[in-house]
């Protein structure tokens, strides 16, 4: 009998975003050039305020020991005013769970909430976890995509035709990854009013990109009125505060999900490092202009505005312009399945490999997220890597039949 890792691991989907993630790390380490618009990650380092208290929270001495398994006290009350504070989220510290990134929070909601065969309805595109997180509960993901001319926001008409007795959740993010789509209130308030004759269903809202969005307001589901104790609110430091490595995220839920979450914490991780917490902390105690959270917002306004300029003009790339997060996501079906010219490639799968290969420029495939027609381009780097990929793909598209 061969070696073999478990059926629930074989199953897993390897994430798109990794295997793209590994190729490029291969040619970089041949020596080549890769303008990797691939990655994730914010632009810039976290505050140096924020870096000087890890520091003196390590010569302290006072946190070498295993911390809380839900997080420190003062760290979940710095959050619980924060999102009552900004977000209007009606919420206290014991509705909160810090865990090691978003990504653990969504895995310890997940998992504490679903059963084999309960069903979890999924905005699409997705953040290419979400499906993987889903599989690992049993539970079975009911994929919603709205109209492309709507940036494939699902209308409360479709929603209300996915439910069904046996519906558990809703899961989405605002700010979108993959789309930069963010939710008006109107939508959202929409979206409620679906839910509530379902009072068996939980709206898990992903809001980790929320400082980094380009429209005047912002309005959580967690603080709408007729959502109390039926929202998951998750959120993190990672592209807030560019902290990605620290590994620091949070959930504030209904008590008796947090309190699931917690056991489940305890037996997987533990409490998250102790250092990064008092880190955290630090940054929910810095005001508005210490994060420059204007000026933030302002450089990937300027990114973006580049980026969406430089993208519109290459033939076929068909994207609407994101209001937020740090991503286009256009439709490249205009090079699929053409039978001259290029090698042709019925999938973006296809089309990002030979990009990455040919044009040494690294995009995510669309199918990661659900989207088999797209791409996804971080403009999250520099605006030389931008310009230079940018040049790169026009050469390689010019290939193409027109
Ligand atoms: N949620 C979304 C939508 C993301 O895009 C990401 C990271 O790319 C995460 C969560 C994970 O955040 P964290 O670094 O806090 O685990």
């Amino acid at each position: 009998m061969p070696l073999l890792p478990a059926n629930r691991i074989q199953s897993l989907p390897q994430s798109g975003t990794l295997a793209i993630y590994q190729q490029t790390q291969q040619l970089k380490a041949q020596g080549y050039k890769i303008c990797d618009l691939g990655i994730g990650e914010p632009v810039g380092t976290p505050p140096t305020h924020i870096q000087q208290v890890a520091k003196n929270a390590i010569d302290a001495g006072n946190y070498f020991k295993y911390p809380p398994i839900e997080g420190y006290a003062d760290l979940r009350t710095a959050i619980a005013n924060k999102l009552r504070r900004d977000n209007h989220i009606p919420c206290e510290a014991e509705n909160i769970v810090v865990s090691a990134g978003a990504k653990q929070a969504l895995a310890n909601v997940l998992l504490s909430l679903l059963n084999p065969g309960d069903e979890i309805v999924i905005y699409t595109p997705y953040w290419a976890t979400y499906a993987s997180l889903v599989k690992l509960t049993g539970a079975k993901p009911v994929f919603l995509k709205g109209s492309p001319k709507h940036n494939f926001e699902p209308a409360p008409e479709q929603l209300q035709a996915a439910l069904t007795p046996r519906t558990r959740a809703l899961l989405f993010s605002s700010p979108c990854n993959p789309t930069g789509l963010v939710f008006s209130k109107t939508s959202l308030e929409a979206l409620a009013d679906v839910l509530q004759p379902h009072p068996q269903v939980l709206v898990i809202a992903d809001e980790i990109y929320e400082y980094i969005r380009f429209v005047d307001g912002y309005t959580s589901i967690g603080s709408l009125p007729n959502m109390v104790d039926r929202v998951v609110t998750v959120n993190g430091f990672s592209k807030s505060f560019s902290m990605t490595g620290w590994r620091v995220g949070y959930m504030a839920a209904p008590q008796w999900l947090a309190k699931a979450c917690t056991r489940l914490q305890g037996q997987l991780t533990g409490g998250v490092n102790t250092i990064a917490q008092r880190a955290a902390l630090a940054a929910l105690e810095l005001t508005e202009d210490e994060i420059s959270i204007g000026r933030i917002r302002d450089l990937y306004l300027t990114r973006r505005d580049l980026a969406v300029q430089l993208f519109k003009a290459l033939p076929g790339f068909d994207f609407h312009v994101p209001s937020g997060a740090f991503y286009l996501f256009p439709d490249v079906r205009y090079y699929l399945d053409k039978a001259v010219g290029v090698p042709t490639m019925h999938d973006t799968n296809a089309f990002c490999a030979y990009m990455l290969t040919n044009a040494h420029v690294s995009l995510i495939p669309g199918a990661t997220f659900g989207e088999p027609h797209c791409v996804r381009i971080s403009y999250g780097v520099s605006e030389a890597t931008l310009r230079e990929a940018n040049d790169r793909l026009q050469r390689a598209l010019a290939r193409w039949p027109t």
